[in-house]
C-alpha cells in the first residue's frame, strides 16, 4: 500500500499499540528506536546468542480467511514464538510484514488487539515491518536471546524421547475451525484454544534445557518432525505407541464421527497430526532422572515415548509388535 493511508494504519494500529513490552522489561530496554524510522534500532543483550526465525501464514493455506482476526493474529504470533520456545530462547522482538486486499478498520482492530494482547503475554515488542495491498498474508519474524541452545543435531543413540504435552488436538479442531462440522458451545472452544492460541512452549523448554540433547517443536506431525531429530543427529528412533499422549479432543471428535476403529485412528492423528506445537525433546539416559523430577516438581505434562536408535528410520511398536499408521491424522479429518 502506499499514499499516506499506509502511514496512518501503521500508526493507528501497530506503532502506538504495541509498544516496548512492560515499561523497564528487558524487551523494552533492548529497543533504542522502534516503529517509524528506515530500521529498528536495538540493543542486543551483551555476551547472549540471538536466535531468529521467520515463518509466513497464507490465507486458506494456514488458516480459514474469514477466521476472526483476532485468532489469526494470535495465531501467527504463536506459531512463530513456538520456533523460539522449541530452541529455548526467550522472545525480545518481531516484525510483521502484513499484505492485505483491502485497508479495512473492521478487520486491522481485533487483528491488532490479538497480537498486542499476545505480544504483551510473552513480553515480545514489535519492532517494525512492511505493509502491502494484495491476497491477505501474514509474515512474523521473531528474534529472541538464547544462552542454552537446543538444537536438532544433538540427540545420542539410547537417548529418551519425549513429547511435552498430548497431541492430535489441532488437527481434530480442523473441521471445527472451518465451520464443517456442527459442535457443542464448549468443544468450539478447545478447538478454537488448540487451533488458535497454541502454546508456545517456553516453561518447558527452560526447565529442560540443561538436559535435552536435542528438541523442535511439532509443527507438521510427530513422525515427521521426529524425522528431523533423526536426520540431523543421524541416527533412528523407536517409538512404543502405547506410551502417545492422544490429545481429548481427538477422541471426542472420533466419537462423533462413529468411527469403529478409535484407539487407531486416534493414535494415527497423534502421530501424524500438524499444529500441535507441542516439544519433542531427547534426553540422554544420565539425565532421564533429573527430567522426571522437574516435571512432577512443576506438574508438567511431559511423556517418554520411544528411543533414539543407531539404527536408521523411525519403528512403532504397537502392543509389542512392529506396526505402521495406514492413515494419516490429516486425511481422516
Ligand atoms: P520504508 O519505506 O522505509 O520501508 P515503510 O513505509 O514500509 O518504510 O514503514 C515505515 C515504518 O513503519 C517503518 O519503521 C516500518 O518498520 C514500520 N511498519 C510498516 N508496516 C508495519 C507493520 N505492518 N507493522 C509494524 N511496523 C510497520
Ligand atoms: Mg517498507
Amino acid at each position: 500500500m502506499s499514499g499516506p493511508g499506509e502511514f496512518e494504519l501503521i500508526r493507528e494500529y501497530f506503532a502506538s499499540r504495541i509498544q516496548a513490552g512492560e515499561p523497564g522489561s528487558g524487551a523494552a530496554r533492548s529497543v533504542e528506536l522502534g516503529i517509524g524510522d528506515d530500521c529498528a534500532l536495538l540493543n542486543p543483550p551483551a555476551g547472549k546468542m540471538l536466535a531468529t526465525s521467520v515463518d509466513t501464514l497464507v490465507a486458506d493455506v494456514h488458516f480459514p480467511a474469514d477466521a476472526d482476526p483476532y485468532k489469526i493474529a494470535s495465531r501467527a504470533l504463536r506459531v512463530n514464538l513456538s520456533d523460539l520456545a522449541a530452541m529455548n530462547a526467550t522472545p525480545l522482538w518481531f516484525t510483521l510484514a502484513l499484505t492485505l486486499p483491502e485497508n479495512s478498520a473492521e478487520w486491522l482492530e481485533p487483528f491488532a488487539r490479538g497480537l498486542a494482547d499476545t505480544a504483551r503475554q510473552h513480553g515480545i515488542t514489535l519492532v517494525g515491518g512492511d505493509t502491502t495491498k494484495g491476497p491477505l498474508s501474514i509474515t512474523i519474524q521473531v528474534t529472541g536471546t538464547c544462552e542454552r541452545p537446543l538444537r536438532r543435531d544433538g540427540a545420542g543413540a539410547g537417548d529418551h524421547i519425549f513429547v511435552s504435552g498430548p497431541l492430535g488436538a489441532a488437527t481434530a479442531a480442523l473441521p471445527i475451525v472451518t465451520g464443517k462440522e456442527p459442535v457443542s458451545n464448549e468443544q468450539r472452544q478447545q478447538a478454537d484454544a488448540a487451533y488458535y492460541f497454541p502454546e508456545p512452549q517456553f516453561e518447558i523448554a527452560h526447565l529442560i534445557g540443561d538436559y535435552a540433547s536435542a528438541a523442535l517443536d511439532i509443527s507438521d506431525g510427530l513422525l515427521g518432525d521426529l524425522g528431523h531429530i533423526c536426520e540431523a543427529s543421524d541416527l533412528g528412533a523407536e517409538l512404543t505407541t502405547e506410551q502417545v499422549p492422544v490429545a481429548a479432543l481427538v477422541e471426542t471428535m472420533l466419537r462423533k464421527q462413529g468411527e469403529e476403529d478409535m484407539p487407531t485412528r486416534a493414535l494415527e492423528t497423534a502421530l501424524t497430526g500438524g499444529d500441535d506445537y507441542q516439544l519433542c525433546f531427547t534426553v540422554p539416559e544420565q539425565h532421564l532422572q533429573a527430567v522426571f523430577d522437574t516435571g512432577a516438581a512443576h506438574g508438567l505434562p511431559i511423556t517418554a515415548i520411544g528411543r533414539m536408535t543407531a539404527e536408521k528410520g523411525i519403528r512403532l511398536l504397537r502392543s509389542g509388535s512392529p506396526w505402521q499408521p495406514e492413515h494419516t491424522g490429516y486425511r481422516h479429518f
